[in-house]
């Protein structure tokens, strides 16, 4: 049987994407689908726009700074419009270069919303197509739990087309989300309060780590109520009411136009024709095997639509494992072991391999040291302000193997991602420690901890 494509891949971001290109480098003949933007939720409304604001609210922290080191003060405002628009037109050319990159690689695009009809047919606007293989890589969207008045908060992708800066934030939610944007917002200049069900933020991360960023996060300014089941949002004159219950008794939040839910994503499944194939789908998300294939033999699915491992690289590597076992000769699957990653707060952390607590629990408290370490670093000591780098090593004892490493500091993603390639080759303590540390730096003092 001949179809028109040896590969279709429903969905152009990361993971669409990268597989796509790497199975035309193999010489198959590959379309794609995307009836949105190209780049899916990294490029257009996550990481890169994201990231571009973290940086712009780092600013204000810095011209405090440079007083320390004999600067004139400085005082400036955002100009939130100027700043959306700058992030924006970046987003628009990155869409730029992925179209480019596609049409060099000879990748068909469709763009169209992609519904499966069988497991070889997708309809794609008014065609039909029909494919050897198929990839869905459709990604996530923000959840809106069923609590009374939530259609009155705005969600994380809503944020990138705000025509003001919100004077006073109220984020709901302390995953990375919800944590990331009370940042940002406060570096900006905005009031911002964050309402969390659990006692801490960033539930899964290790427990040294939480309370570090949120001590800090408060510390600077953010005020984060805790253990807080929310009642419900109403919409105002005066803005948007949240209500929620403490042990303190029933509270009352008003931000003034926008609160945010960051309250977790969920696979796009909607309208995707799935049940007119045999693919399997369990807690919402699509079931696939160690090598990406679902339920019906010719279907593969990555990224956050299997809901996994909700990360971009992660997404980019299934696809790239999935391209080089069908079409490039050389079977591989994606390691899900010592994934990095980083939560874009300030201040920033980043981790890789097991928390203190999984540690414990895979091998027992007698066979886990930990080693940690917590500083002002240098950079603080001019300007004189008391901000905290912690640093965290997790050690088997029987084989002196490192299993974790966390950081909450200034350059924690740069810096873990170095020592990510440690415990991916199985580094022990003694390699730590046998190499040569870079002096005067934060990160030396992950070789250097007794
Ligand atoms: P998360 O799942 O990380 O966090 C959701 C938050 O909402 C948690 O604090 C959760 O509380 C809370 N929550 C969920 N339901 C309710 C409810 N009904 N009432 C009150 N609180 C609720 O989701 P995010 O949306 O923050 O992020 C989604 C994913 O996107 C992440 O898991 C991550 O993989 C990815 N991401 C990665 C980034 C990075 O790499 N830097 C940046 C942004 C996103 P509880 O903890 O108690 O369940």
């Amino acid at each position: 049987m001949s179809y028109d494509f040896d590969l279709f891949v429903i969905g152009a971001g990361s993971g669409g994407i990268a597989t796509a290109r790497r199975a035309a480098q193999y010489g198959a003949k590959v379309g794609i689908a995307e009836y949105d933007r190209l780049g899916g939720t990294c490029v257009n409304r996550g990481c890169v726009p994201k990231k571009l604001l973290v940086y712009a609210s780092h600013f204000p922290n810095a011209f405090e700074e440079a007083v320390g080191y004999g600067w004139s003060a400085v005082s400036s405002q955002v100009d939130w419009p100027t700043l959306i628009t700058a992030v924006n037109n970046e987003v628009h050319r990155l869409n730029g270069i992925y179209q480019s990159m596609l049409d060099k690689s000879q990748v068909k695009l469709f763009p169209y919303r992609a519904k499966l009809l069988d497991a070889h047919t997708v309809e794609v606007g008014d065609q039909k197509v029909t494919a050897d293989k198929i990839l869905v890589a459709v990604g996530g969207v923000p959840v809106r739990p069923p609590i009374a008045g939530i259609e009155h908060a705005l969600l994380s992708d809503d944020l990138f087309n705000l025509k003001e800066q919100p004077k006073k934030l109220v984020v709901l939610g302390g995953g990375y989300i919800g944590c990331e944007f009370a940042s940002i917002f406060h570096g900006l200049g905005s009031e911002v309060i964050q309402i969390i069900r659990g006692d801490k933020i960033l539930r899964g991360f290790d427990e040294d780590l939480r309370s570090e960023i949120q001590g800090a996060m408060e510390k600077h300014g953010i005020k984060i109520y805790t253990s807080a089941d929310l009642i419900g949002l109403e919409q105002t004159a005066d803005g948007v009411v949240v209500k929620f219950k403490t042990d303190a008794g029933e509270e009352t939040v008003i931000a003034d136009a926008v609160s945010l839910a960051a309250l977790g994503r969920k696979p796009n499944l909607d309208n995707l024709g799935l049940e007119n194939t045999a693919v399997e789908v369990n807690a919402g998300a699509i079931a696939v095997d160690t090598y990406s294939q679902t339920a019906e033999p010719n279907i593969y699915s990555v990224g956050d639509c299997t809901d996994k491992v909700n990360l971009t690289p992660v997404a980019i590597n299934e696809g790239r494992a999935f391209a080089d076992t069908m079409f490039g000769g050389q079977s591989r699957t994606m390691s899900y072991e010592n994934i990095p990653t980083a939560v874009f707060t300030t201040p920033e952390a980043a981790t890789v391999g097991l928390t203190e607590a999984e540690s414990v629990e895979q091998y027992g408290e007698d066979q886990v040291k930990v080693y940690r370490s917590r500083f002002r670093p240098m950079y603080y000591t001019l300007p004189g302000k008391d901000e905290k780098t912690l640093m965290k090593l997790i050690v088997h004892t029987e084989t002196d193997r490192v299993l974790g490493a966390h950081m909450v500091g200034d350059s924690a993603a740069e810096i873990i991602q170095g020592v990510a390639i440690a415990l991916k080759m199985g580094a022990t303590k003694a390699q730590f420690d046998a190499t040569v540390g870079i002096h005067p730096s934060s990160a030396e003092e992950f070789v250097t901890m007794r």
